[in-house]
């Protein structure tokens, strides 16, 4: 019986006088990690508004609504930082590689809830002829960088760029209202459909 009170003894003198083991938090900052998981964080000179985050995030902590009725039409994604459980999957499935990343903000906690809704808004670009989404204004110039020459060949994503630069404002061509395909629709940013039609067509 007397071994063990000596060995508890013994250890009690040595964790006195050994270094804490414990965080002085929230006195002192807590020092986290370099690769630790915390809050995820947009960044909106990279984020294109895809919306790949957004389909693989697994609790819905981050959510997207499109308006294109509004002026001008917006897709919003919602990130809701409180239902997130820092899997990571929104950065490692993010179509430019560095529109979302997970920092290391880790002391989240609030007891207002809507502290942690956070909107992102990116402009949407319509189809020209019948006014459906063809995605983010911001997502169609992405693709035409990527596609360097390449994207000589498709004129929506060559529209969208000098849209971007402000070039193509002024040579617009009017909008004729008739439902079928014409030949200016060559020069109009056009939805899939649209495109396919006018292509069959023409
Ligand atoms: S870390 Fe996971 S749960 Fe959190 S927003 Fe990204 S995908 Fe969703
Ligand atoms: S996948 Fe990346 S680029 Fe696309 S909306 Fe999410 S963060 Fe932005």
């Amino acid at each position: 019986m007397k071994l063990p009170k000596l060995r508890e003894l013994k250890e009690a003198v040595a964790a006195v006088f050994s270094p804490r083991f414990t965080t002085r938090f929230p006195k002192e900052p807590c020092k986290v990690p370099e690769r630790y998981r915390g809050k995820p964080e947009f960044d909106p000179d990279n984020c294109i508004g895809c919306g790949a985050c957004v389909n693989v995030c697994p609790t819905e902590a981050l959510t997207m609504t499109d308006y294109p009725d509004a002026h001008p039409p917006v897709r919003v994604i919602k990130q809701c930082y409180d239902t997130c459980i820092f899997c990571g999957n929104c950065q490692d499935n993010c179509t430019t590689e560095k529109g979302i990343k997970l920092s290391n903000k880790w002391d989240l906690a609030t007891l207002d809830r809507n502290q942690t809704i956070e909107n992102h808004e990116y402009e949407l670009q319509l189809c020209e002829k019948c006014g459906a989404i063809i995605g983010t204004k911001k997502h169609l110039v992405w693709l035409y960088e990527r596609l360097g020459p390449l994207a000589y060949t498709n004129p929506s994503l060559l529209l969208a760029k000098s849209d971007s630069l402000a070039l193509a404002q002024q040579s617009k061509i009017p909008h004729r209202d008739q439902p079928g395909p014409e030949t200016a629709d060559f020069m109009r940013i056009l939805c899939p459909n649209c495109k396919c039609e006018l292509n069959i067509r023409l």
